[in-house]
């Protein structure tokens, strides 16, 4: 059976594009973080053809489909539950074209995120989603995630830029949703329920992207903190300041520490906290707003540490900043990246409830995260040959999740709910909207081939 369907894959991508050594499905039980089964084989479509037919292929052998893009995900999205054919999308990698006039650029799944931003930058354009993975996660991974990132304070994530979708359905149909309109409200709204649905219903083989204009001038400083609720009570002072920030980024001590030990630069190893603050804008404006801005993190304890003079000096801090997930990695053998979202006006107290846990624990938990928009990233520090320790981790999980929605947040700002956290819905969704959930994947996928196990377990 396993070598007829390899020899039909074979038959449609290529001799070349279909891999299923036991070595190299090995790679593939991975993504960032979460760890599962090899699938049986790996394939590496060109064209949306070809993955119609190779989701054809495996609905006739009844083999789960997962899609893959770069394998960055932290939540176990691309990862193979129980075997299957894992669908990679890396080699449907072209920009199809940046349409200046519409601001709009059409792509192919397996263009890198940083590509895409590079390639708006040159003709005087802003995508503004930047996870930081930037420089290696793929848009569909981005789409399919609805990936955020420090500008999502305001310039939103992911999927408040995709305007249509074409992408290939369980059973081998290809499904085209909205279009390059900017106003678009024919029907139900198809494009917004693929995005976010972590490639449980459909694999995405192209997308429209809407851009904006890059804006002329931006402003980035590093400020310091004596009190790790000094930094998180900074987001409502911003508030009410009346700015907007372009990306207001926390870091907790032990995150400086990690960075800076990593990549020395800028951080102040010793401090409770450091915020990464940015406003962008019209070049006449943006020193009254950063002026504003400043005010509003020094009201709260924050002592500026460093403001950057020129692009590269910025580009230097948001380096160090895409530096916390490696650097953390040197602290302890494993790591539990969890990714809770509250409301902005509760980012001090959820920090509180963090530290509380950690301490009742006896865990160390690095924080650190989009505070501008609510979405922390408590990484508890760990070693999986500790018994123990992981089941005092995986109590601290509990309760983190428990401590985010009691705040009226949620599980998950932006990683996905994947394998990770698929245990955790029934507490975090209203059992109607869960329900319907399940109805919704049942309509798109009635035989369950199409990435199964995430999301709902
Ligand atoms: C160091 C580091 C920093 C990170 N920072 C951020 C951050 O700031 N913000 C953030 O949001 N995330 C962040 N992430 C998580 C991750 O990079 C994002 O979730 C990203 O969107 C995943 O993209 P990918 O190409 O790696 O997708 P994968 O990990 O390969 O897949 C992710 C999910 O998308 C599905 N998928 C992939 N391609 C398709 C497709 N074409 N069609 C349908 N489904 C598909 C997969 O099945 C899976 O469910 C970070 C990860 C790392 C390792």
């Amino acid at each position: 059976m396993k070598r007829q369907l390899l020899r039909k894959l074979r038959k449609i991508v290529g001799e070349g594009h279909v891999e299923s050594s036991t070595e190299d499905m090995l790679c593939y039980r991975y993504d960032g973080l979460e760890r599962g089964a090899p699938p049986d084989a790996v394939v590496h479509p060109a064209s949306v053809e070809e993955v119609a037919e190779l989701v054809r292929a495996a609905a006739a052998a009844g083999k789960p489909v997962v899609p893959r893009g770069a394998g960055t995900g932290l939540s176990g999205g691309s990862v193979p539950l129980t075997g299957g054919i894992v669908i990679d999308l890396n080699h449907m990698n072209r920009i199809r074209a940046i349409d200046r006039e519409n601001l709009i650029a059409e792509v192919e799944p397996g263009v890198i995120n940083w590509d895409l931003k590079t390639a708006a930058d040159g003709e005087g354009l802003f995508y503004p989603p930047d996870p930081s993975s930037t420089r290696v996660c793929t848009l569909g991974g981005n789409i399919a995630e609805n990936a955020g990132g420090p500008c999502g304070v305001k310039y939103g994530v992911t999927g408040d830029y995709v305007l249509g979708l074409e992408a290939v359905l369980p059973d081998g149909n290809v499904i085209r949703t909205g279009g390059r309109n900017r106003r678009d409200v024919a029907g139900y709204d198809l494009t917004s329920l693929l995005v976010g649905s972590e490639g449980t219903l459909a694999v995405v083989t192209a997308a429209t992207l809407r851009l904006l204009p890059r804006p002329p001038a931006r402003r980035t400083v590093l400020l310091s903190y004596r009190e790790l609720a000094g930094a998180g009570a900074a987001v409502a002072a911003m508030a009410s300041s009346g700015v907007t920030p372009a990306a207001l980024e926390i870091m907790d001590g032990i995150t400086i520490e990690c960075v800076e030990k990593y990549r020395p630069g800028y951080l102040q190893v010793g401090a409770a906290a450091a915020l990464l603050l940015e406003v962008d804008g019209e070049a006449e404006g943006v020193d009254a707003q950063l002026e504003r801005a400043r005010a509003a993190c020094q009201e709260t304890g924050g002592e500026i540490v460093f403001t950057a003079s020129d692009e590269q000096e910025a580009e230097e801090l948001w380096e160090s900043r895409r530096a916390i997930s490696p650097s953390l990695g040197r602290l302890a053998p494993a790591k539990i990246g969890e990714d809770i979202s509250v409301p902005p006006a509760r980012v001090a107290e959820m920090i509180g409830r963090i530290q509380a846990i950690a301490t009742d624990h006896g865990l160390t938990i690095a924080v650190f995260g989009h505070a501008g928009d609510g979405n922390l990233h408590p990484n508890i520090l760990t070693d999986r040959r500790d018994a123990e320790q992981m089941r005092r981790a995986d109590m601290a999980i509990k309760e983190l999740f428990a401590a985010a929605i009691e705040l009226g947040g949620t599980l998950s700002g932006e990683h996905g709910i994947g394998l990770a956290k698929a245990g955790f819905m029934d507490g975090a969704i209203q059992a109607q909207a869960l329900g319907k959930m399940k109805e919704i994947k049942r309509l798109f996928d009635p035989d369950g081939i199409m990435n199964p196990g995430k999301i709902f377990g």
